[in-house]
């Protein structure tokens, strides 16, 4: 369902055409300034000492350039990048033996590094500590363990859910970046650029038109601006202007927020079946079909950040802003049901989406925090993230400050 989606930050067919215009050098990577102004830094530092660069980890929803940063940084230490991912790393041997084939200074790069299973990180940690490993050899009394050296090298971890790692693996990561959905601006960018690689003609008027409804996210941008330009063929227009865009997305059901069939689903799912919730994920990944695990990760994420969507301790709620835009009737009671449950239960993800939301709401101080502290499920991220949340995803629906925040991301939108 999810490669069928056109909005869908996943990576699919597409991948192919994308491995064109995925930038090769940090110099071409727009956007996430914070980030690559940090990243700068330490890849210079390290390259100065001749050491390896210190391990990454990278996260953020899907679609936001974590694999391309993995390569950049790479490209830019001058050393090979290795791919892998987490479930592809079924047992402990076989990261063992990808670690002891790496060359001196290689950049590992783990994708979906949460779902490695605990025998497997086990022996990655003396591995990123000490560049060892320690192999057990032979089986009751008689077993013993062995060191190993594997050569100095740098991993690049990649994850949508950065709450779901193990605090020891995280402490292990030396740089901690979160990628952010990325303004208009940056994303108006990305696709004249990549106009410009697959030999697109595109008017200025054009490209904000798609970068306006790419859901923040450089691959839905790209994936949109190449479904666009085979509209604009076939009407026989040579040139993406502002009008051949607009239609083209409001064929593809692609609304002025970037919400697709999907999206208005699920929100209208909660308004219709469950009354504006709160619905338990499970409850409503059954009813529409979809898995809890993509609801989580794909469409939940920039609901969330637009204020459309509220997790609560008790489950999903659609908000007033939802019944606003989808032109449904609140009950009467929502804003009052929302206020009561305006705190959340696991608050290791939700610091992540309270990370996100921030993004939305304009804070750029911490949406654009480079090097940042890891949310825990613990401590001062926690506390911050508690009052974040009812910054944003608790926004107490039909509040100024919901509808204030969609009318600044999205002028003009309601007037
Ligand atoms: P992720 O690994 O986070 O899912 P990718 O790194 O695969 O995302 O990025 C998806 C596509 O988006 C890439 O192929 C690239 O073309 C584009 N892209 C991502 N980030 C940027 C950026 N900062 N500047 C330009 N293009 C980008």
């Amino acid at each position: 369902m999810e490669e069928e989606r056109l909005v869908s930050p996943g990576a699919g067919l597409e991948e192919i055409e994308e491995s064109n215009i995925r930038p090769v050098r940090l110099l071409d990577y727009i956007g996430q300034s914070k980030v690559k102004e940090n990243l700068e830094v330490f890849i210079k530092a390290a390259r100065q000492r001749r050491d390896p660069l210190d391990h990454v980890l990278l996260y953020g929803p899907p679609g936001l350039g974590k694999t391309t940063l993995a390569n950049i940084i790479a490209a830019e230490m001058g050393a090979q990048l290795r791919s892998t991912s987490g479930p592809a790393i079924e047992r402990p041997g076989d990261l063992a033996a990808i670690l002891t084939n790496l060359e001196p200074m290689d950049v590992l790069f783990i994708d979906e590094i949460h779902r490695l299973n605990s025998s497997v990180e086990e022996v990655l940690y003396p591995a990123m500590e000490d560049y060892c490993l320690d192999i057990m050899i032979g089986k009751g009394p008689s077993a013993r363990t062995i060191r190993m050296d594997v050569p100095p090298f740098t991993l690049v971890g990649a994850t949508t859910r950065a709450g779901r790692l193990s605090a020891p693996l995280r402490g292990r990561f030396g740089v901690v970046n979160r990628l952010e959905y990325y303004h208009v601006d940056d994303l108006v960018t990305i696709v004249t650029r990549a106009a410009r690689i697959l030999l697109i003609e595109i008017e200025a008027e054009g490209a904000k038109e798609i970068a306006r409804r790419a859901r923040g996210t450089p691959r839905i941008a790209n994936r949109l601006l190449k479904r666009v330009r085979d509209f604009a063929q076939v009407n026989n227009h040579n040139v993406i202007d502002h009008e051949t865009a607009k239609d083209a997305m409001d064929r593809l059901e692609v609304d002025e927020l970037g919400l697709d069939a999907v999206d208005r689903h699920l929100l209208l799912a909660i308004m219709q079946k469950f009354g504006g919730g709160p619905v338990g994920l499970d409850t409503l990944g059954a009813s529409i079909s979809e898995e809890t695990e993509t609801i989580e990760d794909v469409y939940e994420p920039y609901l969330l950040q637009m204020g459309l969507l509220q997790r609560t301790a008790r489950g999903r709620m659609a908000t007033a802003l939802a019944y606003q835009y989808l032109k449904q009737a609140p009950p009467a009671d929502i804003a009052q049901r929302a206020a009561q449950l305006s705190f959340l239960d696991d608050l290791g993800e939700d610091t992540l989406h309270g990370a996100i939301s921030r993004a939305a709401t304009g804070d750029s101080a911490s949406a654009e925090a480079g090097a940042v502290e890891m949310p825990g499920a613990d401590g001062a991220e926690g506390q911050a993230s508690k009052g974040e949340v009812g910054g944003s995803g608790n926004a107490k629906p039909g509040s100024a400050g919901g509808n204030s925040r969609l009318s600044v991301s999205r002028e003009g939108l309601f007037d």
